[in-house]
């Protein structure tokens, strides 16, 4: 038994150190801050607080009431949002929630499809085709990797769908919500934009708030570009919208809801409201940076003609390269983290050597890294695609993320903060510090 505890724990401890020592370019992932951190650690992971605060269904709850107020309160601010629902304990959550609450049986939802960056939960695979919602494949340009505004307003006409959904995983260039809300209002449709990868650059206001260019609600993920703890959200003015929303999101989506997050989530809230431009200008510029080193370099990086991207993300296509699925193991063995995706022109079944790989800077920006950083990483990755050894890279990774340990754009933990952490390993660990 020893035996084995000890190799759990050293799992752990493998994983910690392993990632610590790479180039994560996983465009979903990212880090809190040390203070967030510290903070995701607390007795509030063993609660139940089913309900809204104030009017819940048990006891012990007050403090969980009063950060849960606080946590939606920031939300709601920074996004200019009248109403923040933040239970749903993940975007897919969030999603569940407001197709739920939009749509039901037998009703259709209008979507990109899904190799133009559409999330496995607007799909027939997913949660929307759990709902028995139907997807209706909105029509999509693939020579400017968005939606084809004009054939997307006539299928809106004739489908008047129950709703329509915007923002995807894949998201290079940010969908053009106006035109598509309007549209969709025409028909007596609501329009949801999922802001799931995009949230930090919303809040940094380097893309503009779906909200105020018309969409009626917006979900998220907590934990992308918006650097928190893993978690989901949903913003709206929609008073009613929102009445619905929070009836559903508890009996229907959780019952717990994992509260001890929550504290965390409104850190990351206020960092973003201090450091969000800054950090939100960063990641964009950067993205920038590594497309256009990697394509000076001869990697072929999607949408050359649109400023390769908008957003954190920068797309590689390598169809002309065998595919990205061998390519992906040999960047993990050389420490850099990526995924392969499907590109808009790859068939559906492509999916175990789709041609693209997506890239996010939104973690290497966090760890301080800018636009030099991002040249040096663009070689990393060329040398490994050009059949360079990934060991050979990997010991010049290794070195290279050394410089960068510190967590940019949110903060370390105060005196008061300190103290509670050793205070919280004393009483529930039981450690004498
Ligand atoms: C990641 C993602 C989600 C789901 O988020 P989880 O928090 O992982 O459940 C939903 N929509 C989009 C567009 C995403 O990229």
């Amino acid at each position: 038994m020893e035996d084995l505890i000890n190799r759990i724990v050293s799992i752990v401890s493998e994983h910690d150190k392993w990632r610590h020592s790479t180039i994560n370019l996983i465009a979903s992932e990212n880090v809190m801050s040390p203070l967030a951190e510290s903070l995701y650690l607390n007795d509030m992971l063993h609660r139940y607080a089913e309900g809204k605060p104030r009017k819940r269904y048990y006891q012990g709850t007050k403090y969980i009431d009063e950060i849960e107020l606080l946590a939606s309160d920031l939300m709601s601010k920074l996004f200019s949002a009248n109403y923040a629902e933040v239970r749903p304990v993940s975007g897919t959550t969030a999603n569940g929630t407001v197709f739920y609450a939009l749509g039901g049986c037998g009703k259709k939802a209008l979507i990109p499809p899904v190799q133009a960056g559409s999330h496995v939960s607007h799909t027939k695979f997913g949660i929307l085709g759990a709902l028995g919602i139907e997807h209706i494949e909105m029509p999509y340009d693939k020579d400017n990797f968005n939606i084809d505004v004009d054939k997307a307003v006539k299928m809106i006409e004739e489908v008047k769908p129950s709703f329509v959904v915007l923002g995807g995983s894949m998201y290079p260039f940010p969908h053009p919500v106006k035109e598509i809300a309007e549209a969709a209002h025409a028909v007596g449709a609501k329009v949801v934009y999922d802001a799931a990868h995009v949230l930090g650059l919303i809040a940094g206001k380097a893309l503009s708030n779906p909200l105020t260019e018309g969409a009626d609600v917006m979900t998220a993920s907590t934990h992308k570009t918006f650097p928190g703890p893993q978690g989901g959200v949903i913003l709206t003015n929609d008073r009613d919208l929102y009445k619905k929303i929070s009836k559903i999101v508890f009996p229907v989506f959780v019952s717990n809801h994992h509260a001890h997050r929550l504290p965390s989530l409104a850190v990351t809230a206020i960092e973003m409201m201090n450091f969000g431009e800054e950090y939100a200008k960063q990641i964009v510029s950067n993205a920038k940076a590594l497309a256009e080193e990697l394509h000076s370099l001869g990697v072929k990086v999607l949408g050359e003609k649109l400023g390769f991207t908008r957003t954190h993300q920068v797309i590689l296509d390598l169809s002309d390269r065998g595919g990205a699925a061998e390519a992906v193991v040999r960047l993990e063995e050389a420490n850099i983290i990526a995924n392969k995706n499907l590109l808009p022109w790859d068939p559906p079944d492509a999916i175990a050597n789709p041609s693209g790989i997506r890239l996010g800077v939104q973690e290497m920006t966090r760890f301080g890294m800018k636009e030099g950083e991002m040249k040096e990483i663009a070689k990393f990755i060329s040398d490994v695609l050009n059949g360079k050894d990934p060991k050979e890279v990997r010991e010049k990774v290794i070195e290279f993320r050394r410089e960068y340990v510190k967590v940019h754009y949110g903060y370390e933990l105060n005196e008061v903060a300190l103290k509670r952490f050793k205070e919280y390993l004393e009483m529930a660990l039981n450690l004498t510090l």
